[in-house]
């Protein structure tokens, strides 16, 4: 995998946020401020924007820049999570031209300690962690398995989609969702269901990729 393979992910990443911009803000809105797909959207956009003048960059500066990119441009909550997230993965995969399933693997393991030095939510919360955590897990079964991206990506894909949809019956503990106490029940986290866009997005390019 190289520079262009992480910018199909983002383009991927940016239209996905897009068409799904106002179901993110749906399921804010039942336990949030109803702004998540309008924070997402703007960041992406912001993104997307700058990707024309990061050409000819490495894999890991292009996810540094992302990540920044994300810090200065969404308010809230998600912002600083993301962009802290695309940061460490972009530093864990250094400043090589191309990089293996099991460099993306660290990468994703900097991303998520990321989000948990920052946001302090463990497994259960009811956060993006819920998604991504597994996702990585599962990745790395698949990965130790002998599985190719293809495979890896599938699995790790579902795996977050199922822990997207395992936040429904949690009570949030982090976040403004955790102010609702048990109010919060019910509900799908919209930060849970941007990762799993996240990781469908990585799936879709590996199918475009060949790979
Ligand atoms: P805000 O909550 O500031 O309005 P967003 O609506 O953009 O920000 O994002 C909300 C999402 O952020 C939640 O659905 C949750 O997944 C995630 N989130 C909030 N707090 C944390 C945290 N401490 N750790 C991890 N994720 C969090
Ligand atoms: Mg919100």
């Amino acid at each position: 995998m190289d520079a262009l393979f992480v910018r199909r992910w983002i383009e991927e990443i940016a239209s996905a946020v897009e068409a799904n911009r106002d179901y993110l803000t749906q399921l804010d809105a039942a336990i949030g401020d109803a702004d998540h797909g309008v924070n997402m959207s703007r960041g992406l956009s912001a993104v997307m924007a700058k990707l024309p003048q990061a050409d000819a960059v490495a894999p890991g500066p292009l996810l540094v820049t992302v990540g920044s990119t994300l810090i200065s441009t969404v308010g809230g909550a998600a912002g600083p999570l993301y962009g802290t997230a695309f940061r460490q993965a972009g530093k864990a995969l250094g400043d090589g031209e191309t990089f293996e399933p099991e460099e993306l693997l660290a990468a994703l393991r900097a991303a998520l300690e990321g989000i948990q030095k920052l946001g302090a939510a463990t497994l259960g919360d009811k956060t993006m962690v819920d998604a991504l955590a597994p996702a990585i897990d599962a990745f790395e079964k698949e990965l130790g398995a002998g599985g190719d991206m293809g495979s890896v990506s599938r699995k790790a894909r579902e795996a977050a989609e199922e822990g997207m949809r395992a936040t429904i019956p949690l009570q949030a503990r982090k976040g403004r969702a955790s102010y609702l106490g048990p109010r919060s029940v019910g509900h799908q986290d919209p930060g849970a269901t941007s990762t799993a866009l996240i990781f469908q997005a990585l799936e879709r390019v590996v199918g475009d990729a060949g790979a």
